[in-house]
């Protein structure tokens, strides 16, 4: 898979991708990504990528010639590409959505800066995707948040593979609690079924403290489910005594 990044800040993109999990995907050749400089894309002598916006107002608007010139020359590399315009006015990104854009062949992300991109370049762009109802300065940031959710499912990626099947909203849960050694620290034990070796028991287990878990952060995620009798007794339970 390809990832086109739209910027005017190559450098802020490409870094920090170098490390763990990424910078292994980047060398096995699991994914490539490149950024290209909106700037090169500019037609003016002054190579300019903003203008002030029409109406008065603070700030600026990034122009759509170098921006269209860009998002062009990736569909000349590849016309199937699914072009993505990084916006807080986006629909949200989830795992769900992670999964949709792992599909493609290459996707490309736009970053806009300052007071965002001129309106007219939504017309060439096949959604817009927003990582949370927060305000960012550029849209880099956000293009590498969905980079690295979605290379995590790319085959090859992780070194155990189900452990992306096992992570928050996989399952449409949040995960189960995680320990490790030593068996107790500062007085707190690690719950005694973890080290039972009884597998099946585990499962059970972690299960139940991922469902009290998500009823507890996300009750939201909840209703989404399709729950075992016993689960829903459980979480009866747990609304009458929380
Ligand atoms: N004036 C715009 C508005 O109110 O919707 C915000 C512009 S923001 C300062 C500049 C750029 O950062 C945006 O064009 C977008 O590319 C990126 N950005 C900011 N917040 C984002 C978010 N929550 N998700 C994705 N991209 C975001």
């Amino acid at each position: 898979m390809t990832f086109y990044v739209l910027t005017l800040f190559p450098e802020m993109v490409l870094e920090p991708l170098r490390f763990s999990v990424m910078g292994k995907a980047l060398e096995k050749g699991v994914v490539r990504v490149k950024a290209l400089n909106v700037r090169d894309y500019a037609r003016d002598k002054h190579k300019m990528t903003d203008d002030y916006p029409y109406g008065g107002g603070q700030g600026m608007v990034m122009k759509p010639e170098p921006l269209v010139g860009t998002i062009r020359s990736v569909l000349s590399e590849d016309p199937r590409a699914w072009v993505v315009l990084l916006s807080p006015q986006g629909i949200p990104f989830t795992q769900k959505a992670a999964h949709r854009l792992s599909g493609f062949r290459t996707v490309a992300l736009v970053c806009g800066r300052y007071e965002g991109v001129d309106e007219r370049v939504r017309g060439f762009v096949n959604e817009e995707v927003s990582v949370g109802d927060y305000v960012l300065s550029g849209g880099e940031l956000a293009a590498l948040i969905v980079i690295e959710a979605v290379t995590r499912l790319l085959p090859g990626a992780l070194h155990a593979p189900e452990s992306a099947q096992e992570e928050s909203f996989s399952g449409g849960m949040l995960e189960y609690p995680q320990y490790t050694r030593p068996a107790v620290f500062e007085g707190k034990a690690v719950p005694e079924i973890l080290l039972s070796g009884n597998h099946q028991k585990i499962r059970q287990w972690r299960r139940k403290e991922a469902l009290l878990r998500t009823w507890i952060r996300r009750p939201d995620l909840i209703r989404a489910q399709e729950l075992s009798e016993s689960e829903r007794r459980l979480l009866e339970q747990l609304q009458d005594d929380p």
